[in-house]
């Protein structure tokens, strides 16, 4: 399998050329030349897999350049009921995302999936407890090393680290704001004792964070020299990984393909990584009816999907909110999409996506004076969004609780508001957990006037003792700090 940039750069690298990479040398994401495709009758094979091993069928399909009892080996190391534990009472761990149901009935089915019972408690951990596994058998293959430079505001930091921790050959760099992440978040992260993990604490807001990362990735000659990779939204091994639990969660869904069954997904959305892998399983063949984006106020996705416009926010109309893992002002991920919209035309891509630097969006409503007129066929590919408000995820929070008894995070609640205003008489609508709660617990507290439950071993996290150095928001700073901790 070859992969192409979306601004149609003509190298083509194979699967493991990305996976330590990120952006295309001309600025695109890269996507598979073809999607590999599988048939109803393949898919309804698949049903007796065990996760880890529809896993293994997905990924031989994109990671072709890996032998195959290699690749099957990684998928049954990751897919584990011991990594995934963090379950909810009744919820089976060998099942890596558990599907419940949460009402049945004429307006139709409403499920829940769980992609965060692994180590961090967010669906983060599905992607990257792999790519920690696959980096590593990487570098071992040529006895390389790597060091992983991030930014993050509590999801994505965690979760590499997690991966990465005691790995051979790599180092992991993640800045964080300081004292700008969640006591859990900042607990989380800031307790790894591991001599290959460096918590660097920035003075300053996100922003400042990823502006390193940015400075850092842009010289190219210290890059080279000390291994840096990175391990961000768009990668695209985080991308393939997420694509499994789609298929995991229609086969959960239904009992036949061949008889033409379909579900939908409501996904929480922010830098559109998770559901671009929805979209990706679809164009493999999976038959989802609706893929439904969900965003808080941060609503530039949910904006496109209703008019055609896409409009990047400027800092100061980035809301904080009580979903914080979506305050984006840009969806990172959203140009794969639209490569696709627009029939692979990377000359359009490339024009489109010039222009957000310029102008801060585009258009393609087909109103006079847009840049397009594709937009209606967001409707073929199946798209829908809706947004909610600190006040919907409090009621949401609440109802959830009362009709079902469990208790759902910030982000999973902007899911379940924006699924039921999307549900359809005879086609089971999923939602994507992306969160346990106890990682949110502030508004946990203010909806439900109790704490949110806590796994096992989590009881005392804030207690651990702490790791991490705190810096100014300089790059040069940060650099030398990185090259004196290599070791190269
Ligand atoms: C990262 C994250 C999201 C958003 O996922 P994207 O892939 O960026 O769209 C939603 N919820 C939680 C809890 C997250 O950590």
């Amino acid at each position: 399998m070859q992969y192409v940039s979306t601004r149609g750069h003509a190298a083509t690298p194979s699967f493991c050329e990305i996976l330590l990479g990120g952006l295309a040398p001309d600025g695109g994401l890269y996507l598979p030349a073809d999607y590999p495709q599988v048939s109803l009758e393949e898919l309804d094979r698949w049903r007796a897999l065990s996760y880890a091993d529809l896993a293994f069928e997905v990924l031989k399909k994109f990671a072709t350049d890996i032998p195959a009892a290699d690749l099957h080996a990684l998928t049954r190391k990751t897919y584990t009921a011991e990594v995934y534990r963090n379950t909810r009472a009744g919820e089976d761990a060998a099942a890596i995302t558990p599907l419940r149901t949460l009402e049945k009935n004429g307006a139709g089915a409403l499920m829940l999936q769980s992609l965060s019972n692994g180590p961090t408690l967010a669906f983060k951990d599905m992607a990257m407890q792999l790519l920690g596994n696959l980096f590593e058998y990487a570098l071992a293959k040529d006895g390389a090393a790597l060091n992983i430079l991030g930014a993050t505001s509590g999801d994505t930091g965690s979760a590499a680290e997690y991966a990465m921790r005691g790995k051979h050959g790599i180092r992991v760099f993640m800045l964080s704001p300081h004292r700008k992440m969640s006591a859990f978040q900042t607990a989380q992260m800031f307790s790894l004792q591991d001599p290959n993990i460096f918590n660097i604490a920035v003075e300053g807001v996100f922003d400042d964070c990823q502006d390193i990362v940015k400075a850092v990735s842009n010289d190219l000659a210290y890059k080279a020299a000390q291994k840096i990779g990175t391990v961000n939204s768009i990668n695209w091994a985080r991308v393939v990984a997420q694509v499994v639990y789609y298929f995991r969660g229609y086969l959960s869904a239904t009992t036949s393909a061949v008889a033409g069954q379909k579900v939908s997904f409501t996904v929480p959305s922010g830098n559109f990584g998770n559901i671009c892998a929805g979209h990706i399983a679809r164009m493999m063949g999976l038959p989802i009816d609706k893929l439904v984006a969900a965003t808080n106020e941060n609503d530039v996705l949910d904006e496109f999907f209703r008019t055609g416009v896409y409009r990047v926010r400027k800092s100061a109309e980035t809301y904080h909110t009580s979903s914080p893992s979506m305050d984006i002002s840009k969806a990172s991920n959203f140009e794969r999409f639209v490569f696709d919209l627009l029939d692979r035309d990377s000359n359009r891509v490339r024009a489109l996506f010039d222009k957000v630097e310029t102008d801060g969006g585009f258009d393609l409503s087909g109103r006079a004076g847009s840049d397009g007129d594709e937009f209606e066929r967001v409707v073929k590919y199946g798209f829908a969004s809706g947004k909610s408000t600190h006040q919907d995820r409090i009621d949401t929070i609440r109802e959830v609780q009362d009709e079902y008894g469990i208790t759902i995070d910030t982000h999973t609640a902007d899911g379940i508001k924006v699924a039921r205003e999307n549900m359809a008489p005879g086609v089971p609508m999923i939602v994507l957990e992306t969160a346990l709660a106890a990682k949110f617990n502030e508004t946990i507290l203010e909806a439900l006037g109790t704490d949110a439950e806590r796994p096992p071993g989590f009881e005392a996290l804030e207690e651990l003792p702490q790791r991490f150095e705190v810096m100014p928001a300089d790059a040069a700073r940060i650099k030398a700090y990185i090259a004196a901790h290599t070791g190269l």
